[in-house]
């Protein structure tokens, strides 16, 4: 499939998703894991039936873009599933973007690919908790092993690649403090451990453009120090359509 038909949302406009920069988000459908928290439901594994985006557009609106916006997010679902990902990606860095890649770490070979390709400034690593609760985090999407395998592969680029990753956990009802202190000694030297706050999701049938605590349905992007973030009741603006609708420039 044409890569740029896996786009099946898009916000304009974020402050808060990628700290310190202004960006837009793209989302791009499909995951390989099935968290029973997952606030991107749709996106994650039903993509097929949402539209898909035109390219054109939002290939304008970035070029019309490029002195107000800093970078890209690329996010989904888990834009690592996405064959050609390389394509949207330096698509993206021709136009001079810089580009955040949001992961789970469960495709560390294709993050390493993507890493290489020199398009990704950074890579937002989701890392779910303790190895041994993956099954349960994941909707027995992997197990205890598999998760260790994968998200150390990814602590081995990040010591090799200081400044290109950061890692985050969401707080979701399964984990403990002790489980956020276990997943801290997880990373590597020098690399904080971002704790991003969990709510409810709402499973709606527009709920499209959220991931985990990050994105109410279609709502922007908000950081857990934001006032927009989910926890905060002015995010909750509830139309799920509006990010499909952002490619007009
Ligand atoms: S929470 Fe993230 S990794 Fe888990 S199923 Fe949803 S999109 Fe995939």
């Amino acid at each position: 499939m044409q890569p740029w038909k896996s786009v099946r949302g898009f916000e304009r406009f974020s402050l808060c998703d990628w700290p310190g920069k202004t960006c837009c988000v793209i989302f791009l459908g499909g995951c390989n894991l099935h968290c029973p928290t997952c606030h991107n439901a749709t996106m994650a594994w039903h993509h097929d039936t949402l539209p898909t985006l035109d390219q054109s557009a939002m290939m304008r609106f970035l070029q019309n873009r490029t002195k107000w916006l800093d970078g890209v997010t690329i996010t989904g679902g888990e834009p690592t599933t996405v064959d050609g990902l390389e394509t949207i990606l330096a698509d993206i860095h021709a136009l001079g973007y810089a580009i955040k890649l949001d992961t789970n770490a469960m495709n560390p070979g294709v993050v390493a690919d993507m890493l290489a390709t020199g398009y990704v400034t950074t890579f937002a690593v989701d890392v779910k908790g303790p190895y041994e609760k993956y099954p349960a985090l994941t909707g027995n999407a992997v197990s205890a092993e598999t998760a260790q395998h994968n998200v150390e592969r990814i602590f081995a680029m990040a010591q090799d690649n200081p400044g290109r990753f950061y890692f985050r956990t969401t707080r979701v009802p399964l984990l403990t403090d002790t489980d956020i202190e276990t997943v801290r000694g997880y990373l590597p030297a020098g690399f904080p451990l971002t704790e991003q706050k969990y709510i409810e999701p709402r499973r709606t049938s527009d709920a499209q453009t959220d991931s985990e605590t990050r994105r109410m349905h279609g709502d922007v992007v908000t950081g857990a120090d934001c006032e927009c973030h989910p926890e905060g009741a002015a995010s909750q603006r509830g139309e799920g359509s509006a990010a499909l609708q952002a490619t007009g420039s």
